[in-house]
This record gives structure tokens, C-alpha cells and sequence, in this order.
């Protein structure tokens, strides 16, 4: 019998995925092979948690909601090394949890945290191999959008600058109890060596973009206004009247990566 008595929590992000083939799909993708150390962000009942367990043996999961913990360690134990972390993904130092290995994180994200749970990630890209994400469609397109696309925002800039992003396969809402309003998709995202990454000053990048798309129906020049000069826009190879959103990644790596006036 299930020792998981406790109602989905809405304010947790709690939709849990029942659908077996969408399971599997995302064990398939995963791909766990020894050695591997394996974090999930978000178990909740043991969906994803208890499949990888067989495969794998052994894995480390991250929990916020307290009720799901002793269930879950209970229902895991005859099937492989759960060790749990009470508390929030956002708390943990993932660098250190690696301990010198580079984890592999997969997760059926909380929607509603997805993004600070993706810039955490990338604080910590160092210590990651991958990561494989249920996360809303939406923000997955968002993620992997090209530039001069409606969606292509500082979420596809930061991450497409860190990580190759490769978008798998949608699911529906029927495939989670309770469903979500909105459709979701399996995301692959490998970080990029810092060679290939190439930017110099990270903070600078960060702020760049991030002013560049505060404003994005103005152009460079005024959204970039005390942050890089019409000059150093110019130097960058950019037009000063172009948008954000139809600057590339590498433009925006030129431009952060130029001296400071
Ligand atoms: N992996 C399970 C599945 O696929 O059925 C549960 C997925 S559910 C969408 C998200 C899970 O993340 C829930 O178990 C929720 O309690 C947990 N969660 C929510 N916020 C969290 C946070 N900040 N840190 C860690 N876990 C969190």
C-alpha cells in the first residue's frame, strides 16, 4: 500500500506524472550508466525517483515538502540507495554536493520555481554533466528559441550561452495527477566547457542581457543606456538600432567581453 496519504500541495508545484510511457521516455533519455552520480530535483512520490533507483541503484533527491520524505524513503529502500536531502534546490550548493564529480540532475520541476531553479543550475554548471527537465512547454521554447523568435528572451540568451538546449519530446497534461493547465516538455541541457562558453566576465554578461531584454521594444542604444555605450555596441559588430531580441548569443558575449569604457 502507498504511504503517501498527504494531498498534492498547488503552492509546491505538486503534479505528479502517473503515465508510465512518459516514464520510461524519460528514464530512456536519461540514460543512467555506472559510476554516474545521479540528483533529482523535486521527487515527490518516487515517479522518476524509484525507476531511475532500479536502473541505477543508487541516487541522491532533493525535497522540500517534509510530508513526502519518510514515504518515500520507504518505498525506495528495497529498491536501491535513496539518500535524501530535506529542503529547498535552491539552498543546496551543488558544487559541493558534486564533490569533484560532475552530477547528473534530472527533474520534474515545480513550474512555478522553474526559472530561479534554472539560474541556480547554471550558478553551478561547472559541476553538472546534464540536466533533463519536466518543465512548462512554454518555458522550453522559450529556452530554445532562435533569435528574431517572439520568444527569444534573456531565458534563451543565459542558457543558450552556458548549455547546448535540446528539447525532447512534449507531454500532456493528462500524463500528471493532478494535471496542469498547460502542456509540458522533456528538456535536455548539456553545459558547455568554459573554453567554448568564452565570456570573460559573467556578472557583465549577466547584467548586459538582462538590460538589453528589460526593455525589449527598444533598441540597444537606449535599452543599454548606462550600461554599454552606443561605442561599445558598435565595436561589438552590433547595429545600435537593432533589438535585443535579434542579437545573437555570441553577439552578446562580444559586447560583455569588451574592455569597460
Ligand atoms: N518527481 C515527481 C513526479 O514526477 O511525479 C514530482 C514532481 S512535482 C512537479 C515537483 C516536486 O518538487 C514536488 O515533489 C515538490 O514538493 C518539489 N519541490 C517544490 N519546490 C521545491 C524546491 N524549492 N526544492 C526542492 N523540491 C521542491
Amino acid at each position: 500500500m502507498s504511504g503517501f496519504t498527504e494531498p498534492p500541495k498547488k503552492a509546491l508545484g505538486q503534479h505528479f506524472l502517473h503515465e508510465r510511457g512518459v516514464i520510461d521516455k524519460i528514464v530512456l533519455a536519461v540514460d543512467p550508466r555506472p559510476g554516474d552520480a545521479i540528483v533529482e530535483i523535486g521527487p515527490g512520490q518516487g515517479a522518476l525517483t524509484l525507476p531511475l533507483l532500479a536502473k541505477h541503484g543508487a541516487l541522491t533527491a532533493i525535497e522540500f515538502d517534509r510530508d513526502l520524505l519518510a514515504p518515500l524513503a520507504a518505498a525506495a529502500r528495497d529498491v536501491g540507495e535513496l539518500t535524501l536531502i530535506s529542503g529547498d534546490v535552491l539552498d543546496v550548493d551543488l558544487t559541493a554536493l558534486a564533490a569533484g564529480r560532475r552530477i547528473r540532475l534530472v527533474g520534474n520541476l515545480p513550474y512555478n520555481v522553474s526559472s530561479p531553479i534554472l539560474f541556480h543550475a547554471l550558478a553551478h554548471a561547472a559541476a553538472i554533466r546534464d540536466m533533463h527537465f519536466m518543465l512548462q512547454k512554454e518555458v522550453v521554447d522559450r529556452m530554445a528559441a532562435a533569435p528574431g523568435s517572439k520568444v527569444y528572451g534573456r531565458l534563451s540568451v543565459m542558457l543558450q550561452a552556458y548549455c547546448r538546449v535540446t528539447p525532447l519530446f512534449k507531454v500532456p497534461p493528462g500524463a500528471f495527477r493532478p494535471p496542469p493547465k498547460v502542456d509540458s516538455a522533456v528538456v535536455r541541457l548539456v553545459p558547455r566547457a568554459d573554453a567554448e562558453i568564452g565570456i570573460a566576465d559573467r556578472a557583465r554578461f549577466a547584467a548586459i542581457v538582462r538590460a538589453a531584454f528589460g526593455q525589449r521594444r527598444k533598441t540597444l542604444r537606449n535599452a543599454l543606456h548606462g550600461v554599454a555605450d552606443t561605442d561599445a555596441i558598435t565595436a561589438a559588430g552590433l547595429e545600435p538600432g537593432l533589438r535585443a531580441e535579434q542579437v545573437d548569443v555570441a553577439g552578446f558575449v562580444r559586447l560583455a567581453n569588451l574592455p569597460a569604457a
